[in-house]
């Protein structure tokens, strides 16, 4: 007998070999996160996972939290497992932990039973009437109530036996790697780290992309945007951070194109090379942390002469419909607020205009764009001299 925690995680329409790459990438990322720990494994038990630690006391207050972040993951359940299957032991450890966690006001329960193993000699409602009938007479403070109990005490008996009264949620959405891969243009405010987030929570791998421009924008700009890629990962469980030099870009596009349409034409230029890493890196789609009308360059006007400019890839824009306290919201929960609010320059409100234009028209962006001579090379350029971090 011994504490462990049964992981559940989406129900999909997974078969075959994807249903195990799936379980297995989720198998691994726990298992980073914990490799600092002595002792901890993890191991499949039929649709579910099961942490265990193979040396000391299970430590919850530690694993939990680590877990429960994961994308895909439902709930988790910490609970004992048990070899022995008998149901005098079952009762017996049933008792012990509801006085565990009932406390010692009046509770009310109910105890059901899930049995995949069908060897068993009792059937499932049996098995319930008998543990919930041997707590209600061993505890003084609980009574039975099967429509809207205060626990439920579940008892799975599968290859051992998992006895448990607490369900906790997880993130919720779909587990890393099954809903193929995505480039994020990641910036170092509030918005983009948060539509990373919720793109990974559909179990979207994602790739970061970063523009910098020194000397308009600072190394601590810079150091900024990793750390949020480092918290990003914390979800994801590692992520790969381009850093594209984009500072000839943006100074050529400062020189060719009036104040007012600056902003557009960085905003193309971002996806131009975001676009060509989206394509080496395998992604399937881009992401921004764009909302509608939070400004300028994010009026739907704004947004249509933007996208041309991505070539091969669908833009998604997670936040499009969001106000901004609920961006900061998720930002706070996820805990990329307090990097975000660090002052910084960004490169985008460096050169900005005062007064940029919101209604562009695409048509004409096109052919202006045509005319920049050289930036395609710029871009180009600057794609070569990327640097990229493994976080
Ligand atoms: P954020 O809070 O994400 O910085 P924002 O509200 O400041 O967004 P903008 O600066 O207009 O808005 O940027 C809109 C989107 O364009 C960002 O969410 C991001 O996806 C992308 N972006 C802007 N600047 C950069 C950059 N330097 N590197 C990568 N992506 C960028
Ligand atoms: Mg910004």
């Amino acid at each position: 007998m011994r504490n462990v925690l049964l992981v559940k995680y989406g129900e999909i329409a997974m078969r075959g070999k994807n249903r195990y790459l799936v379980e297995n990438r989720l198998i691994r990322t726990i298992i980073e996160r914990l490799e600092p720990y002595e002792g901890y494994r993890v191991y499949k038990e039929q649709g579910r996972l099961l942490v265990v630690n193979e040396a000391f006391e299970f430590d919850y207050d530690l694993v939990i939290p680590i877990v429960t972040v994961l994308p895909g993951v439902t709930a988790v359940c910490p609970c004992v497992e048990t070899e022995d299957q008998s149901i005098e032991n079952l009762r017996n450890i049933a008792l012990a932990h509801c006085k565990e966690h009932f406390g010692t006001e009046p509770v009310t329960f109910k105890a059901e039973t899930k049995r995949s193993n069908k060897r068993y000699p009792m059937t499932s409602r049996e098995v319930s009437a008998d543990i919930g009938g041997y707590i209600l007479h061993n505890m003084d403070n609980v009574s039975v109530n099967v429509h809207e109990p205060d626990f439920v005490v579940m008892i799975e008996l599968r290859n051992n036996a998992y006895i448990y009264t607490k369900l906790i949620p997880g993130c919720g959405g779909l587990p890393m790697g099954t809903s193929g891969k995505a480039t994020l243009l990641m910036s170092g405010g509030i918005d983009s780290p948060v539509a990373g987030y919720l793109t990974a929570r559909r179990g979207v791998e994602i790739e970061a992309v970063y523009f910098d421009s020194p000397p308009y924008t600072s190394e601590r700009a810079k150091q900024k945007v990793i750390d949020l890629a480092k918290r990003l990962s914390v979800y994801t469980g590692g992520i790969k951070l381009h850093i594209v030099p984009f500072t000839e870009t943006q100074l050529k596009i400062y020189e060719s194109v009036p104040p007012e349409k600056m902003t557009i034409f960085l905003k193309r230029a971002m996806l131009k090379a975001a676009d060509q890493i989206a394509l080496k890196n395998g992604s399937q789609a881009l992401v921004t942390g764009d909302s509608i009308g939070q400004v300028a360059s994010q009026t739907l006007h704004a947004i249509n002469a933007i996208d041309s400019a991505a070539e091969n890839f669908v833009v998604l824009r997670p936040l499009c419909t969001m106000d901004k306290q609920e961006i900061i919201d998720v930002a706070r929960k996820i805990e990329t607020y307090e990097i975000s609010i660090r002052p910084y320059e960004d490169c985008c409100t460096v050169f900005v205009a005062k007064h940029p234009e919101t209604k562009p028209k695409k048509s004409i962006i096109e052919s202006m764009q045509h005319k920049i001579e050289g930036l395609d090379e710029l871009i180009l350029t600057a794609l070569e001299n990327t640097e990229v971090l493994e976080l």
